[in-house]
């Protein structure tokens, strides 16, 4: 194992969850996508060496050379209760560090922050986990039920190498799982100036299309009336353009319930776009909530100017609201016409549940406890995470990474951002918050 090269920092200033946080964004896990990788092998020797430390017995798995997860189970004093996935993902989306402000891949110290690629997208939460459990098992000390602690490959290309993998071929890791617990929820916002929390209940599918636009080659100097560039730009066009109407789900008409209670309005009295911006920076995750969403990402044709290439190719990130896949795929095709070719190159499930039950009251409860007087509230995410791939042996899965953030912090566009960072002391509350509810729960 190849130990990242450390830079003096302030070592006693920083909590256990910024120490492995900061040693986990210095191996640059920087996923590709379509199988190219810098792979989680490195990153997730550290996290089972970590957890061989608190007495576990961790068991490393790779689907392809490189693409490591690592899984352990913690015995809970109260075994006949299901087991509990508390899970995060190694790897990370790359980072051009000509755009930062600092080296992406350093894990810098500044402003009470830690800086660098996973900071946000989720070291902080691999790290809250390690430190929490740290906390739970100390003094001989247990969690309430059995945990399954899972530490991901290939979460940002879809968890083809990591939990689909695991999933696929070990099931037996995960017996006994009822709920599961992870990122991009549990984090603060700022809502008509009170602080509010973001706690997942669901995910969008996901549907990654490529659209292939065929066509005769020839000189670029001939009179040609069916180009593939231009067929696939049309097409493109139409798609990028659609505006997909807003469909209400249960979790986004009681998101915007909530919503309108703390601003003290009638729902009614405005639309939910005008309610959704009213939660400032998370604003952008919860219009694209809403509806469905349908983003053109990469282009590709041609390799001489003078040359007519024989085939287009434009990659599509759809994400459809749960239910609605087959339909939007329909309504896809009628929209580029038959001459374009649609391919699937992956598709995974949306996700929906209610937010009620034991596990939501429990963490209720905890944030209350840690944050008293601010609201919960359950949201659909836009995007998607392990949890898809949980969901197929039947696990409920949440989004809950807590985090008290300060107001000014713009954290959503953080994620896959710029200048990712997080406050240290956000970690610490987080780190609090885990230990806690796996203490309890
Ligand atoms: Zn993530």
């Amino acid at each position: 194992m190849t130990v990242p090269a450390s830079t003096p920092t302030p070592a006693d200033a920083l909590d256990l969850t910024g120490e492995i946080a900061r040693d986990l964004i210095r191996f640059d896990t920087s996923n590709y996508g379509e199988g190219r990788s810098n792979g989680e092998t490195d990153a997730a020797e550290y996290v089972a060496e970590k957890l061989r430390a608190l007495g576990l017995a961790p068991e490393l798995f790779d689907s392809e050379p490189g693409r490591t997860s690592v899984v352990a189970r913690v015995p809970g004093r109260n075994r006949s209760t299901g087991a509990l996935v508390v899970h995060g993902h190694l790897d990370v989306v790359p980072a051009d560090p000509a755009n930062w402000s600092v080296d992406p891949f350093a894990g810098e110290i500044r402003d009470g922050m830690l800086w660098g690629r996973g900071a946000v997208d989720m070291k902080n939460m691999d790290a809250m986990i390690l430190a929490s459990l740290t906390d739970v098992l100390a003094d001989g000390g247990q969690p309430e039920r059995d945990l399954i602690v899972a530490f991901f490959a290939d979460e940002e290309a879809g968890g083809v190498f990591g939990s689909h993998y695991l999933v696929d071929t070990r099931p037996d890791l995960f017996a006994g799982a009822t709920e599961a617990i992870s990122e991009v929820g549990g984090y603060s916002i700022g809502i008509g100036g009170e602080r509010a929390y973001l706690l997942q209940t669901g995910e969008k599918a996901l549907i990654w299309l490529k659209l292939v636009a065929h066509g005769p080659a020839g000189h670029g100097s001939r009179l040609v009336t069916d180009n593939a560039i231009t067929r696939l730009a049309e097409a493109v066009a139409k798609v990028g353009r659609r505006e997909w109407p807003i469909r209400l789900t249960n979790t986004t008409r009681q998101l915007l319930a909530e919503i309108a209670r703390i601003l003290g309005v009638e729902p009614q009295s405005m639309g939910p776009d005008e309610l959704a911006l009213a939660t400032g920076t998370a604003s952008g995750f919860i219009q694209a909530s809403l509806r469905t969403t349908m983003n053109p990402t990469v282009l590709t044709a041609g390799y001489k100017h003078n040359v007519i290439p024989d085939r287009a190719e434009a990659l599509i990130d759809v994400r459809a609201l749960p239910g609605e896949e087959d339909a939007v795929l329909a309504e896809l095709a009628e929209l580029v016409g038959p001459d374009i070719e649609i391919v699937v190159m992956h598709r995974d499930v949306g996700l929906e549940t209610e937010f009620a039950g034991p596990l939501i009251d429990r963490i209720v409860q905890t944030l209350h406890t840690h944050d008293p007087g601010a609201p919960v509230l359950p949201y659909l995410m836009p995007a998607g995470t392990d949890n898809k791939a949980l969901s197929k042996l039947g696990i409920k899965g949440y989004g809950f990474a807590p985090l008290k953030l300060p107001a000014d912090l713009d954290f959503p566009a953080l994620f896959h951002g710029v200048d990712e960072r997080v406050p240290l002391d956000a970690l610490v509350f987080g780190r609090t918050v885990l230990t806690d509810l796996l203490s309890t729960y």
